[in-house]
């Protein structure tokens, strides 16, 4: 390619989590031939809340050459081994979404189908036992997983809690340092080619003109550049999740640091607790049409376990994603470009995802549309696979307790989802589509924690002469030992950042 070809210019709108990713990832991805410009406004501030992740993550750090120690240290993160799902599938039950499988594969059919059987021959032990993330998180515990397949260890995966404005200030250290210019200012007004429509730059409120090749859109809810300039068009997924407020305020830490985000369903939609290790993030996610803002608010003061450290912030929201996510010279990463609610916290994985794709596909100065249109199409597979597994939770709902649940458990719901149910309820298989985030023990966690008992288990499970039960009961017992003798998570913590939690620990 002829260097005058290349991108040589990129203006990244946006200094929240979505900015700060995309200059740091980029920065690295393309080092100081490609000019990155983050332009941000103190006055308008970020939307401030993000703290929970999945395992990716660890990948977008490691891309980075981001020591795990010191961004604990940076970020006062903790560790994730999943979500526990309290009162989900009705009133007083529990269950819990670990990261990773459940258990070592030992035939050709799954585990599961084994568990099943045992269930239906009186086999009481919750699935969720045969998990080792489950077993560490209910003890407090933590360990890196071991690299030795062999060991039992090896069969959970990890993420971590953090404070997201504290990470963005780290990332936004580590992409200034590699050259990434950054300019306080506020857009006032986007400029573009007559031509074709391309965005030609901005100008800022103190009359500073900013040009770029390509630029990133990271403007938040707002969508500055691609629907503010481009006016790409939102799809709303009200329909099918209709929380679209939440009230959020962090709180002391009380009692130990565990291991995992908690949501609780309530009324009106549910609470989350994040554990870091200076405070707890707490928030009510909920839909407006049910329940008022002070409402939530006085609610979610209710039920906090410490002392709220603030008064609760609101925040509104529509849940769907822009028709496009890549429109002309145009590319919205985080919140410009759609969102979904926070309930698997998918958030950051989805900026992630973005700038994975955009650096896989970086195009030239000539946008090809082959590129954007590629771009387009696994975003959008991506949001809709994660949309259905959110949906999944509100639809399998027994609760007939309050407006919102009867409404969610009578919805109409996307025929891929409607497939996935049924292949589950049928036989208890897990039928993956491309694209999906959530592999089969995610699908299996939720199907079974909130009650779609299958009616017959895989019919191949019948021809198999292997001692299920016997496994799963070596299993449990390898598990439990295996996480007792663990250390203990907030003294783990402490042992990596050299620092101790403000409360908690053993
Ligand atoms: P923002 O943080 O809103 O940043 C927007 C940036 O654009 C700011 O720097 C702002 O100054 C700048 N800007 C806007 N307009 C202008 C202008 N005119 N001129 C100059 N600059 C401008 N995600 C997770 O992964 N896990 C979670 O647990 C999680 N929880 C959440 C809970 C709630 C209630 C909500 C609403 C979101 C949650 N998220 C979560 C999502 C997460 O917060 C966002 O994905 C993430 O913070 C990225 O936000 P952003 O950078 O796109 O936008």
């Amino acid at each position: 390619m002829a260097d005058n070809d290349l991108v040589r210019s990129i203006l990244i709108v946006g200094g929240g989590t979505a900015g700060w990713m995309s200059a740091a990832a980029l920065v690295r991805a393309l080092s100081s031939r490609c000019s990155i410009t983050l332009v941000e406004s103190d006055a308008i501030g970020t939307v401030g809340v993000g703290e929970a992740t999945i395992p990716p993550i660890r990948l977008f750090n490691q891309m980075l050459g981001i020591d795990e120690r010191d961004f604990l240290r940076e970020t006062r993160g903790s560790y994730k081994l999943g979500i526990e799902f309290v009162n989900w599938g009705e009133a007083g039950h529990r269950y819990f979404h670990p990261f990773g499988p459940y258990g070592r594969a030992f035939d050709t059919v799954d585990l599961h189908q084994y568990w099943l059987r045992a269930r239906a021959e009186g086999e009481a032990a919750p699935l969720c036992d045969h998990s080792m993330a489950w077993q560490l998180a209910k003890a407090n515990r933590f360990c890196p997983p071991s690299p030795d397949p062999r060991n039992v260890l090896s069969t959970f995966d990890y993420a971590y809690h953090f404070d997201a404005g504290l990470y963005a200030a780290y990332l936004r250290r580590y992409a200034e340092a590699r050259g990434v210019h950054r300019v306080e200012g506020q857009v006032a007004a986007v400029h573009r080619h007559g031509e074709d429509g391309f965005v030609a730059g901005v100008t800022l409120a103190d009359g500073q003109r900013l040009d770029a090749d390509l630029f990133i859109d990271c403007s938040g809810f707002r969508g500055l550049l691609i629907e503010g300039a481009l006016e790409t068009g939102y799809q709303d997924w009200s329909h099918w999740l209709p929380c679209d407020r939440a009230m959020a305020v962090p709180s002391e830490n009380v009692g130990p640091l565990t291991p995992y985000t908690r949501s609780t369903a309530r009324e009106a939609g549910w609470q989350w607790r994040i554990p870091l290790q200076h405070r707890t993030g707490n928030g009510y996610v909920y839909c407006s049409q049910f329940l008022s803002d002070d409402e939530a608010a006085s609610r979610l003061l209710a039920r906090l376990d410490g002392k709220a450290l603030g008064e609760p912030r609101p925040l509104r929201f529509t849940t769907g994603r822009r028709n496009r996510f890549w429109n002309r010279n145009v590319v919205a990463i985080g919140l410009s470009s759609g969102f979904m609610e926070p309930l698997e916290s998918t958030s950051i994985h989805l900026i992630q995802a973005g700038i994975a794709k955009l650096i896989a596909l970086f195009p030239d100065r000539g946008f090809d549309p082959l590129v954007i249109e590629e771009y387009n199409r696994l975003a959008i597979a991506e949001y809709e696979r994660i949309r259905d597994f959110l949906v999944l939770h509100y639809k399998l709902t027994r609760r007939d307790d309050a407006e919102l649940w009867r409404y969610c458990a009578a919805m109409d719901i996307p025929d891929t989802l409607a497939t996935k149910i049924e292949h589950f309820r049928r036989y208890g298989r897990l039928v993956a589509r491309e694209a999906d985030l959530f592999g089969p023990p995610s699908w299996l966690a939720v199907q079974i924690g909130q009650g779609n008992w299958p009616e017959a288990t895989d019919p191949v499970a019948a021809y198999r002469d292997v001692d299920g039960r016997g496994w799963l009961a070596r299993l449990r017992a390898a598990m439990t030992q295996t996480a007792s003798v663990q250390p203990d998570h907030a003294a783990y913590i402490a042992g990596q950042v050299g620092l101790m939690p403000a409360t908690g620990g053993a």
